[in-house]
């Protein structure tokens, strides 16, 4: 493996200023990388996803690594080095997206082109995903459809833990409904913001549940509007909250929703709730939809896959703890939803994502390559 055009390819990667939905150029990046390492086959699907694979000397197994490609936005100003200039210091890299996970993507692609082919049964195909950060898992059913892998290996940041699970994610919209009247006689009409309040004290007591292996469910409160707004002597009609609710396995979208159904404080409150449905355009102009619930996912720490990629970390010189992710990633489709054996790895921790000053020790990049190609061997020899 050739560490510095590693490097050299990651610094490329943080140049593109890849915001969800404009995916484009760092895409077209990654499929000219690909060709160039040599991958079999290389291809953009019609969401714009790029997807690379190897092909083994023998049948087996189909091993898919994932990646998502975009980024949430930084402002230059806040920052000690510009995000999108990919500046090395004090062995960092620092740069938008290198921690979430553009290190990680260029890590991934790197281990599947240095894959002995020779040994190589079955088939390993990397995908580079689009929409991410807006509906997890949403592109990469589109990748699973085509590809169907046997196991999928999500790259986002795990400290090099092996992680067997994770956090799912839903945004919730709950809603008053009040009556108008002139604020100078409220009494005529029925606040939707004090009303709110009461839900709003209700609903965020409500005890959360926990799972041995990610610890608690939790609920936060992300925006409150009033309407109307701005209220000029006007009693508000309506008053809306979102809230983003982490997930425990087994916890469904009635699930949830039942929960806050059942409070009795709210059975004087006009109100309504649902989960948020969900629609984003990608660049290639097509539209992903679906219902804003992002399962949780778990695998025991014997399923085969888990230990099938212990033995393969060990063998590249690791010795990974198991693990849980926190936040909300593709895997909530391929685990939580297709059921397919899922496990995580990557460099960075998880605070590292989406902060001012986003950084990864230059180290980590190729140290990730390594585990990876690890991994891969393990499963598909
Ligand atoms: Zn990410």
């Amino acid at each position: 493996m050739n560490r510095q055009r590693l490097i050299a390819f990651t610094q490329e990667l943080i140049h593109e200023r890849s915001v969800s939905g404009k995916e484009q150029a760092v895409v077209a990046r990654i499929v000219a990388e690909m060709k160039a390492l040599g991958f079999d086959e290389v291809w953009l699907d019609e969401y714009g996803n790029a997807i690379g694979v190897i092909k083994g000397q023998k049948p087996g197994k189909t091993l898919l690594l994932d990646g998502h490609c975009d980024i949430v936005d930084a402002v230059a100003a806040d920052w000690e080095h510009d995000p999108f200039a990919a500046v090395i210091d004090d062995g960092y890299l620092y740069g938008r997206g290198v921690a979430d996970m553009k290190g990680s993507l260029a890590a991934m692609i790197y281990a599947a082109a240095g894959v002995d082919r020779s040994n190589l049964a079955g088939k390993l195909a990397v995908s580079i995903t689009v929409l991410e950060e807006v509906m997890e898992g949403a592109a990469l059913q589109q990748v699973m459809n085509v590809v169907k892998p046997d196991a999928v290996i999500i790259g986002e940041s795990t400290n090099f833990a092996l992680n067997r699970a994770g956090r799912g994610r839903a945004e919730i919209v709950v809603e008053t409904i009040g009556r108008s009247a002139h604020s100078s006689s409220p009494q005529a009409g029925l606040c939707a913001v004090h009303e709110m309040i009461r839900l709003m004290q209700a609903l965020e007591a409500i005890p959360m549940p926990s799972h041995p292996a990610m610890g608690k469910a939790q609920i936060c409160l992300t925006d409150i509007v009033s309407e109307p707004f701005p209220g000029h002597s006007v009693v508000p009609n309506r008053c809306r909250v979102s809230y983003d609710r982490r997930l425990v396995p087994g916890e469904t979208p009635e699930s949830i929703l039942a929960e806050i159904q059942a409070l009795p404080e709210l059975r004087d409150i006009p109100y309504s709730l649902t989960v948020l449905d969900g629609e984003e355009k990608t660049y290639t102009g097509k539209t992903l939809k679906g219902l804003k619930f992002f399962p949780a996912w778990v695998f025991e720490e014997d399923h085969s896959l888990v230990a099938a990629a212990l033995d393969g970390l060990r063998s590249s010189g690791f010795e990974p703890k198991l693990g849980s992710f926190g936040f909300c990633t593709n895997a909530a489709y391929s685990a939580g939803i297709a059921g397919v054996p899922t496990i995580g790895f990557g460099p960075g921790t998880e605070p590292d994502a989406h902060t001012v000053n986003e950084r990864m020790k230059v180290t980590d990049i190729a140290k990730a390559a390594d585990g990876y190609l690890g991994i891969i061997q393990a499963i598909l020899t």
